[in-house]
């Protein structure tokens, strides 16, 4: 099993290599770069799975990702699914 990622921030480009945590999924993170707070992508459990090189530890041993997470829930929809008519 692979516990370092190589993070890639979307909107600065910029690569950080990270070890990942064997025992939980990391919602969040501050680009080191530009300061952006990455959080997954839509499906994704957490920023490795969206930005990282490899997935997140559960996923690599599981198949599948650690528990399902309330924030997800509450999501807005994505940008452009939104239309406001009034
Ligand atoms: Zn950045």
């Amino acid at each position: 099993m692979q516990l370092e990622s190589t993070l890639t921030c979307p909107s600065c480009g910029h690569r950080f290599v990270e070890t990942m945590p064997t025992d939980a999924c990391q919602f969040f993170y501050h680009c080191k770069g530009c300061g952006t707070r990455l959080k997954p992508l839509a499906g994704d459990c957490c920023v490795f799975c969206s930005y990282g090189s490899v997935p997140c530890p559960p996923v690599q041993s599981n198949d599948r990702c650690c528990a399902p997470v309330p924030w997800l829930e509450s999501r807005p929809g994505l940008p452009g699914a939104e239309r406001h008519s009034a």
